[in-house]
């Protein structure tokens, strides 16, 4: 249903997003889970037709957004992370006005008052969004989306500044709403992206660092290792080798030394243990190893990191 080719966005020097690749099969509900920063915003903007890339595509049911950008903005419904709501309108107002923006074919009436059932907002239709709570604001902001019903709906940290009863039911209607739709949604919470979500991309400094369905990813992520490993030898020789070992995923200088050795960061997959591999090949070539130490890998930092943000913000709204 959705298929992006190496995405790149940069913003002068910058990358928001470095060269991404996925692909979500029609019916997923996916989440995008990232540190702030990490080019989740980005990303879903260009998806929805908001922001140019600077190179790269992204194809919506086979259509590339660049070359069909008003088919592809009828495909998708977009809850921006600031939904743009007029406050002076009434949400039926409101609803009535994104029906004309989209040139919505649908029976009006019936439309608008099928789309307030599900988003269960029939009790407030007529008044001002102004006077709405933080949470019902946010309910209007996905009536907007899925009006002219869109086969895919994208939402950017949908949850973001409601209380946790509003994240609760907010999470419910969008589990509602992925029955019949494939859905996309960032958030910087991991407990998030399991309770809502079929799969999970973790996006950081601009990459993918892991795509996996939602029950493998945490011992997908934990299984993961990282070695430091300082090596007496060639460098434009030991990384090539280190990189061929069987279950190696990473392998990078971290620092250069003046005797010609350096410190090797190696990670591998899944509880592949390459110690000994490593060794052996190291040994064969002479190149001995001054220390070895076992980290966690950068993914489990990361992973770390947005579980932290999530009970920080858990704990910050008790
Ligand atoms: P996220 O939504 O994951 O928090 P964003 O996609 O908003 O991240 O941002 C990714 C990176 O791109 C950040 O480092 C951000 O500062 C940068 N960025 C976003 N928009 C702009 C912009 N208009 N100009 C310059 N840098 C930007
Ligand atoms: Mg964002």
């Amino acid at each position: 249903m959705i298929k992006v080719e190496h995405l790149t966005k940069q913003y002068g020097e910058r990358y928001a997003v470095n060269d991404i690749s996925f692909e979500v099969k029609k019916g997923e509900i996916v989440g995008f889970l990232g540190p702030n920063g990490a080019g989740k915003s980005t990303t879903m903007n260009i998806l929805t037709g908001y922001l140019s890339s600077t190179s790269g595509r992204a194809m919506v049911d086979g259509l590339d957004i660049l070359e069909h950008p008003l088919a592809v903005k009828k495909k998708i419904g977009f809850l921006p992370e600031t939904p743009p709501l007029y406050l002076e309108m009434t949400v039926k107002e409101y609803l009535n006005f994104i029906y004309d923006l989209k040139k919505c074919t649908l029976n009006r009436k019936e439309h608008i008052e099928e789309i307030c059932r599900v988003v269960k907002i029939e009790d407030t239709m007529n008044r001002m969004i102004r006077n709405l709570s933080k949470g019902y604001r946010q309910r209007v902001g996905i009536a907007g989306a899925i009006v002219g019903n869109p086969e895919v709906i994208i939402f950017d940290e949908p949850t973001n500044g409601l209380d946790p009863k509003q994240i609760i039911d907010i999470r419910s209607l969008i589990r509602e709403l992925g029955k019949e739709r494939t859905i996309i949604l960032s958030t910087h919470i991991l407990s998030e992206v399991k309770a809502v979500c079929d799969r999970i991309l973790i996006i950081n400094e601009g990459k993918i660092v892991a795509d996996e369905k939602t029950e493998n990813i945490e011992s997908a992520i934990r299984g993961n290792r990282r070695l430091n490993i300082h090596i007496d030898g060639p460098t434009a020789s030991v990384l090539p080798a280190l990189k061929k070992i069987n279950g190696v995923i990473y392998a990078n200088v971290a620092q250069k030394y003046e005797d010609g050795s350096a410190l090797y960061i190696v990670e591998s997959k899944n509880n592949i243990d390459v110690r000994k591999p490593i060794f052996y090949m190291l040994a064969q070539n002479s190149w001995p190893i001054m220390s070895l130490a076992i980290k966690g890998s950068d993914l489990e930092d990361i992973f770390i990191s947005v579980v932290d943000e999530a009970e920080a913000q858990a704990a910050s709204e008790k």
